[in-house]
């Protein structure tokens, strides 16, 4: 084997309540479907002209230095409490420092049953591979913090889902796999050794000045709060907020039943487990701050005095809400054109965002539009949006370059749900050139690029993806 992958593993030095040493399961015909290159080699990784790319990448064959494991973690999914969940279909194989000096997981998520897999097969099929691959490496280059895609192989066997569907694997990687469920785990079982041990592991890796679990608090809270103004921002829907989908590094992690919206509307939701809309649009912003109290929540158990840190504890949380906030009217302030937007400019953004909830503008198209004049086209009102467009217009002249500012806020290409739901059919049927396609093109999402213009379109009536489904 030529390929190199330059393991430094530390997860599994951790106590054995942590995880299950656990080899992945080979699989019967792997063939490469992508490798991502340019990632690879920020992780350091060499040999990649392999001729064993594919059942490294499937689990078939362990690389030198690897240390398989799954992770035991816990979570709230739509707000049960779950005691055990972990790695039911995913093994880390380790970690690795990036060149940038970096430490990341490498894992292989569709590798086989674990400890943890419950009544689960340890498979992932296709699709939610592919879907996940597109859309993690599309967040990287609009620039939100996400896990990332190194692999996709087929597995020649089939998994059952509601139909026989082709098994795959996708190689994840992520700054690490820890998530405010694994606090919860060990907090719910009255661990306070293997919490602590947990709270020493997660500060040395993501947050070393964080000495204290209201610091470390707060320094996860502040990533959080970046991170979900980020999606609204882009009209992101993460579909499964669950705590163990909500990474402690800040990360994008998890991309089951996700989407990015199409015409505007605050409640929309995708996933067709989410009847009640607990993860809609706009509820992520109030959902991050209960996942962060559940965080906190986790945490008191390693305060000296759990009872009097509760009242400091929930003042914190309670000043979350006002985080986003500021760094939703940053974001959305760059969208029409202001570096340095005031709080007396929230109401800008939310007069055009009632407009284009009226017009069931799109949301992309709309921002993009506005340094060009074309944005008014996706408006039904017009004298409304003239009114609107003549008090931007002066708010703007105070400002140096609002048309660099909007251009490198509002993307002219984000992964649509129609594209990759035909995407995933092609692939299914063996046909993947569309999936390099939209790779290709969302590599570059803030270009105009003509060859890609017709990613642009929104979806026509029949082309519309009413539902997303889960990555199982
Ligand atoms: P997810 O919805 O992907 O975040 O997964 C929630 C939990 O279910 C995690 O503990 C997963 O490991 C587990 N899980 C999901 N799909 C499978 C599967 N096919 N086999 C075993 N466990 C699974
Ligand atoms: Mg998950």
């Amino acid at each position: 084997m030529t390929l190199h992958i330059p393991f430094d593993n530390t997860y599994v030095t951790l106590p054995d309540a942590f995880f299950a040493r656990v080899a992945p399961t080979p699989v019967k015909a792997p063939s490469l479907i992508a490798i991502n290159l340019p990632l690879a080699s920020e992780l350091g990784i060499e040999g990649l002209d392999d001729p064993d790319l594919a059942a490294v990448f499937a689990g078939n064959a362990i690389p030198d230095g690897a240390a398989p494991l799954a992770q035991l973690y816990a979570g709230h999914q739509f707000g049960q409490y779950s005691p055990q969940l972990g790695d039911g279909r995913a093994v880390l194989l380790g970690e690795t420092i990036g060149t940038d000096g970096v430490r990341r997981d490498i894992q292989l998520k569709g590798a086989g049953r674990t400890p943890f897999s419950r009544m689960g097969d340890g498979r992932a099929w296709l699709g939610p591979v592919l879907r996940e691959y597109v859309l993690s490496e599309a967040m990287h280059t609009l620039g939100v913090p996400t896990t990332r895609a190194l692999a996709a192989v087929r597995t020649g066997e089939q998994v059952i889902r509601d139909r026989p569907l082709p098994g795959a694997v996708l190689t994840r990687v992520a700054q690490s796999h820890l998530r405010v469920g694994t606090f919860q785990a060990f907090a719910a079982r009255g661990d306070t050794r293997g919490l602590q041990t947990l709270f020493e592991y997660a500060v040395a890796r993501h947050y070393p000045d964080a000495t204290d679990p209201a610091l470390f608090l707060d320094a996860v809270m502040r990533k959080q709060a970046a991170l979900v103004a980020h999606w609204l921002a882009l009209g992101f829907i993460h579909g499964v907020m669950n705590t163990d989908n909500c990474a402690i590094s800040g990360e994008t992690i998890d991309y089951g039943p996700c989407a990015f919206m199409d015409a505007y509307h605050p409640e929309t939701v995708y996933s067709s487990i989410d009847r009640y809309g607990r993860y809609s649009y706009a509820a992520q912003a109030d959902i991050i701050v209960w996942n962060m109290a559940q965080l906190a929540t986790a945490l008191l158990p390693l305060m000296p005095d759990p009872e009097a840190a509760v009242e400091p504890f929930t003042a914190q949380i309670h000043a979350m809400p006002e985080m986003i906030r500021a760094q939703w009217l940053s974001r959305f302030g760059a969208k029409i054109g202001l570096t340095d937007p005031k709080p007396e400019d929230a109401t800008l953004i939310t007069e055009l965002l009632g407009l284009m909830q009226e017009s069931e503008a799109d949301f992309t198209n709309t921002f993009r539009g506005l340094p060009d004049g074309t944005a008014s086209d996706h408006i039904t009102d017009t004298a409304k949006f003239d009114a609107w467009a003549q008090t931007w217009q002066s708010r703007l002249e105070t400002e140096a370059d609002p048309e660099r500012v909007m251009h490198s806020a509002n993307p002219a290409l984000i992964p649509r749900n129609h594209r990759i739901e035909a995407m995933i059919d092609a692939a299914t049927r063996g046909d993947d050139s569309a999936f390099h396609h939209l790779l290709a093109a969302y590599a570059h999402p803030y270009d105009d690029d003509p060859a890609y213009a017709d990613l642009r379109q929104p979806p026509q009536p029949d082309e519309v993806v009413a539902a997303t489904y889960c990555g199982t």
